[in-house]
């Protein structure tokens, strides 16, 4: 114990020198990646004829729909309880402009499956959790957005070099979550019937871990953020074969929160905080940060 506590003592002070070596103009990669945003909340926020904010007012909180199980996106920390990720970062940036600090939003876990009903039946304000926009679930909510662009790409083990693109799982055994864009894609693009379908992405992967599938499909962005927290086990393949505009989800019939939404992720694409949010999660998983989309919702 003694022996490990000194060795855990020199070692930090290694590290410490290795930061003050590094100077003022370069600070070690971990310092700079641990750097979240704060984003300013906005003392008089209004917006006009909209329920949605009415009543987050009146309540006092947001209520925001989220994933719990997805790295760098939507992730709950099962130690410390809170929740980090790209997706939260943009829960939070918007939260900010409608005048709503952290410690006033509520994040609930909803999976795919489950989005337009909590979304048209009030449960949340709004969701924001690898949501893509599409002429489907536009019948039944609106989006804000797109505030990113992933595609849909295959997860498979580390060793199975045969696995290079959709068409080469095809006969496979391949997991999805239920309610995905994901689900409907590779039925149609290699057919692989019947796909295995969770509630969870991460269902999946602890699935292809115990050789159970052969691959896990979904966004890229999603599946490098598992590659990632499994380094050294999986491997994405690095092929996609869709584009998924992820949006935020509001209620279809508030075009007033809608329009705040959408306001609210252009003025923060455009003071860097997009950039900033996105280097300290969706970044630290090694997908390179891409061109910021323009929005058309
Ligand atoms: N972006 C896709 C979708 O909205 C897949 C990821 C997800 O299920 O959240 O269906």
């Amino acid at each position: 114990m003694r022996t490990r506590r000194t060795i855990a003592a020199a070692m930090s002070v290694l590290a410490l020198t290795a930061v003050a070596a590094c100077g003022k103009d370069a600070p070690a990669a971990t310092d700079t990646a641990a750097k979240l945003p704060t984003y300013t909340v906005k003392a008089d926020a209004k917006v006009e004829g909209s329920k949605t904010f009415d009543e987050a007012k009146k309540r006092g909180k947001l209520i925001i729909g989220a994933k719990a199980d997805q790295p760098y996106l939507g992730f709950e920390n099962p130690t410390t309880g809170t929740r980090e990720g790209f997706d939260i970062e943009i829960a939070k940036m918007i939260a900010a402009d409608l005048g709503f600090a952290p410690d006033k939003i509520e994040f609930k876990t909803i999976n795919s499956a489950n989005r337009e009903t909590s979304i048209s039946g009030g449960q949340i304000d709004y969701y924001v959790g690898t949501y893509s926009i599409t002429p489907a679930r536009k019948e039944k909510v609106a989006f804000a957005g797109p505030y990113y662009v992933a595609g849909q790409d295959l997860l498979v083990l580390k060793d199975k070099a045969e696995y290079t693109s959709a068409e080469s799982i095809k006969g496979k055994k391949v997991c999805s979550a239920t309610g995905s864009t994901s689900v409907k894609q590779i039925e149609k693009f290699a057919p692989v019937l019947p796909v295995t379908q969770y509630d969870t992405y991460a269902q999946c992967v602890d699935k292809l871990l115990t050789n159970e599938v052969d691959a896990v499909t979904t966004d890229d962005a999603i599946l490098k953020g598992f590659a990632a927290k499994n380094a050294g086990k999986l491997r994405v393949v690095g092929k996609t074969f869709s584009q998924e505009p992820y949006g935020v989800g509001v209620a279809k019939e508030d075009a007033a929160f809608q329009k705040a939404v959408a306001d609210a992720l252009k003025a923060h694409e455009d003071n860097g905080d997009w950039k900033k949010a996105y280097d300290a999660t969706l970044g630290l998983s090694g997908a390179a940060a891409p061109e910021i989309p323009a929005l058309t919702n």
